[in-house]
């Protein structure tokens, strides 16, 4: 695959380039920079410049408002955000739910739902996993019973990423009874998280954040319209989106934008007569990530190429869901061995707006073991990295 950019998107890096420089919010690059903590007010600040612009649906086909970008434009869009500190577009609406309504919903709920997601009006959450079915999530019992133009919800969703700042939610709950197997059952409901009967309650995280939640509904009353397709095919539905969900984690311009400033700490960080960047041991773990990293980054490229036309991405999204998380992980290890004593302490008001105190040692040493803790994640959600292993043997090797 050749990348070296031609003459009209080196211009195209040029216009991207200048639109961050007047348009990204500096204290919005400071606070993604530094791992600070992110309100909701700051993602939807930056989700709504991007839509003044037009970038807001990077992936979208462009009759529904996506850009219309090559995969080389993505690519030099992604990463050049990672380079100035663009915070995370939120994946939930964008790139999770729109893709499913935009390909299966019907006219009116496009027309109903996806100029919201577009403006980053509305803010959706995720609700697939269940206090027993996560691995196994076919197994799940929410139920969805039907009761005239409506299906009455009961049950709960757990895990449900920024749900405590949601106006909607996206959910897979069972329709067929205890004799139709499991992936015939399941069908894929929109649910206004104002309805009466749904609560939230948060799970505080390792770092000491509200990130992730449970969902509780008892009785609530879901309009048949806002169901996605048919009766019991939520689980096609599902696994789509599953595939978006899973590109979107490789995250290879923000691995890039961390390493480098890995090195910036190692380059700072005394060792013996010169700096940490000097100890060969050090610098070639270093040398040892970045050679995993550019290989994903070729694998990602071929990824973007292939849903260029805006269809979803096939089981080969698994591949790019592990090594990119793993990259992703190593490079935490190598920031907290880089970190030594500095990540230690845990001063969590630091992470907050308003801190003036002194950081405890080097800027991004501060971070790095709430990063650590907080990034086990990456290769737990989005369906584990033993369960996207079982997908390539099955769908991609034929085993
Ligand atoms: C921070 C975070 C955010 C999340 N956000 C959301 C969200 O917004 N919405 C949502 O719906 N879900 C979300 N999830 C849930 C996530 O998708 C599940 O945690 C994940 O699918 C694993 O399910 P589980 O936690 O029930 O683990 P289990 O399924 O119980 O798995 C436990 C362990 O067993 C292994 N295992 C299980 N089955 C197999 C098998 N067949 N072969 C090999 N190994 C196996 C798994 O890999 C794992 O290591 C989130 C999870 C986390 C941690």
């Amino acid at each position: 695959m050749n990348i070296d950019l031609t003459e009209e998107e080196l211009s195209f890096r040029e216009e991207v380039r200048a639109f961050l420089k007047e348009k990204l919010p500096a204290d919005l690059s400071r606070k993604t920079l530094n791992g600070l903590h992110m309100e909701k007010e700051d993602y939807v600040r930056w989700q709504k410049i991007l839509h003044e612009q037009g970038w807001a649906a990077v992936n979208w086909p462009v009759e529904h408002g996506g850009t219309g970008w090559t995969p080389t434009q993505k690519y030099i869009w992604a990463n050049e955000c990672a380079v100035a500190g663009a915070p995370d577009v939120i994946p939930f609406g964008m790139k999770m739910v729109a893709p499913v309504i935009y390909t299966y919903g019907n006219e009116e709920q496009k027309q109903r739902f996806l100029p919201d997601i577009l403006a980053s009006n509305v803010w959706w959450c995720q609700g697939y996993s269940e206090p027993n079915a996560g691995s196994d999530l076919a197994s799940l019992k929410t139920s969805a019973v039907r009761d005239g133009d409506h299906y009455v919800v009961n049950g709960t969703k757990t895990w449900t990423t920024l749900g405590h700042y949601a106006d909607w939610i996206f959910c897979l709950v069972r329709t067929g009874g205890p004799d139709v197997k499991n992936q015939e059952a399941i069908s894929f409901l929109l649910i206004d998280m104002n309805d009466p009967g749904i609560s939230v309650s948060p799970i505080i995280t390792l770092d000491g954040h509200r990130e992730v939640n449970e969902v509780f509904f008892d009785n609530v009353r879901v309009p048949v319209e806002n169901r996605i397709g048919e009766e019991g095919k939520g689980w096609t539905y599902a696994k789509v989106l599953l595939t978006h969900e899973r590109t979107g984690i490789a995250r290879v311009a923000n691995s890039k934008q961390r390493l480098g400033q890995l090195k910036r700490l190692a380059a700072e960080t005394a060792d013996g007569a010169g700096s940490l960047l000097d100890n060969l041991a050090f610098a070639q773990k270093i040398v040892d990530v970045e050679l995993e990293l550019l290989a994903l980054e070729y694998t990602e490229l071929r990824a973007l190429a292939s849903v260029s036309t805006g269809k979803a991405p096939g089981p080969e999204s698994s591949i790019l869901k592990i090594k990119g998380t793993e990259v992703a992980q190593l490079i935490d290890e190598l920031f907290v061995e880089a970190a030594g004593n500095y990540s230690m302490p845990f001063v969590k008001d630091q992470f907050a707006p308003g801190f003036d105190g002194e950081p405890v040692g080097p800027g991004t040493a501060a971070n790095a073991a709430p990063r650590y803790f907080n990034n086990r994640k990456a290769s737990i959600y989005g369906g584990s990295n033993e369960i996207q292993k079982n997908i390539i043997c099955k769908a991609v090797l034929g085993l």
